[in-house]
């Protein structure tokens, strides 16, 4: 193991350069802490934790050593907050200007209505319906339901009234911009910039999903992989052909897993792939596929033509346990993992 650090408090330091490589151990510590301080251990908890540890944001940071020095207890409206006011940031953002947006068009709508009268009457119901919905909703999930559900009344009082056809034409296409605008966005929230995979936070809340769906049936598996001797890679080349040897393990992954599988980039050159309702044979069989994917690629620097040298990853495999949470999964193929890198690399590991 790796470990440049053992106490958590060391990785507070802002000026330490929080890479891939301490990602693991990060999730090592990340859990503990979470268990002594008696938080849940939900994806959004986990998010926060994750960032506490790894030192991310000073204020963060100064804010639960607060909460810790206190001995506040870390209740559910605690971590909400933490959550929405240290990793939620950018999504409240959005909520609220696509909310600003959305009042106005609806005031806009709603003014012209009133003059038409009579057939107006019902789509206006409709709107403020909507208008009050869109005020209680938090996540742009729910606006984009509403969203839908606005389009749908729109069509249906244009139909009805043709004097306002064009103006409910223009109406229909902001809200479609809109709608265009708010899938961009929650797809942006949900993704991996570098590669399109999914992140971490998505890879958490599908395992956690797929944990929940088990009921008496066949358990999802879990594949956790990093690069061997990717520094190396690195230092050789550097990073900008280290971003594109990332990139193409992000697409052997890709096309090698199924429809219903997620693939995710977990941290720096460390990848998950999610398997629901897969046995650790099967698993290890996807597992071997991508690694030998790998292994057999020949990489070639676009500007020497010169070959960019073996990439191989190693793996660790976990299958669901009853009981056990979507942490103690991810830890367990990560242990698998480390034995795969102890034991000579470019291999993969089913978890004891
Ligand atoms: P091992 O076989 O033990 O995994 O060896 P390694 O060299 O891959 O070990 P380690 O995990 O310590 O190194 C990972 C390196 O990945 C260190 C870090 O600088 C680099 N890295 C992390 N994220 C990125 C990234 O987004 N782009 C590039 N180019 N490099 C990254
Ligand atoms: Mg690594
Ligand atoms: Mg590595």
């Amino acid at each position: 193991m790796k470990l440049a650090f053992m106490q958590p408090k060391a990785m507070t330091d802002p000026t330490d350069d929080i890479t891939s490589e301490k990602a693991a151990e990060i999730l090592r510590l990340t859990l503990p802490m979470m268990s002594r301080n008696g938080v849940p251990a939900t994806p959004h908890n986990y998010a926060t934790w994750y960032a506490y540890v790894a030192g991310e944001n000073a204020e963060l940071t100064a804010e639960v050593d607060h909460l810790i020095a206190e001995g506040q207890k870390f209740t559910a409206a605690v971590n909400a907050r933490l959550y929405r006011k240290f990793l939620a940031d950018h999504d409240m953002d959005r909520v609220e200007d696509v909310r600003t947006q959305l009042s106005a068009l609806m005031n806009e709508v709603g003014g012209r209505l009133s003059d038409a009268g009579n057939d107006a009457h019902a789509f206006t119901g409709a709107l403020n319906t909507f208008s009050d919905s869109v005020s209680n909703a938090n996540d742009l999930h729910k606006i984009q339901n509403l969203l839908g559900k606005l389009l749908d009344e729109t069509h249906q009082m244009r139909s009805s009234n043709d004097s306002m056809q064009s103006h409910f034409e223009e109406k229909t296409r902001e809200i479609e911009l809109l709608q265009e605008q708010l899938q961009a966005e929650r797809e942006r929230a949900a993704t991996d910039p570098l590669t399109g995979l999914f992140n971490r936070i998505t890879l958490l809340e599908r395992i956690d999903e797929a944990i929940d769906a088990t009921g008496a049936g066949q358990g999802c598996s879990v594949i956790m992989f990093d690069i061997d001797h990717f520094k190396a890679i690195n230092d050789t080349h550097g990073h900008l052909i280290g971003d594109r040897v990332i990139r193409f393990v992000a697409k052997s992954l890709q096309q090698n897993i199924k429809g219903q599988d997620t693939a995710a980039r977990f941290g720096g050159e460390e990848f998950t792939v999610l398997l629901p309702a897969t046995p650790s044979s099967g698993a290890k069989a996807v597992a071997e596929t991508i690694r030998k994917a790998v292994e057999a690629a020949q990489l070639v620097r676009a500007d020497t033509k010169k070959p960019i040298g073996d990439i191989t990853i190693s793996a660790g495999i976990a299958t669901y346990r009853r009981g056990e949470d979507t942490m103690e999964l991810l830890n367990r193929a990560d242990q698998a993992l480390y034995r795969s890198k102890n034991e000579g690399r470019n291999r993969c590991t089913l978890a004891s």
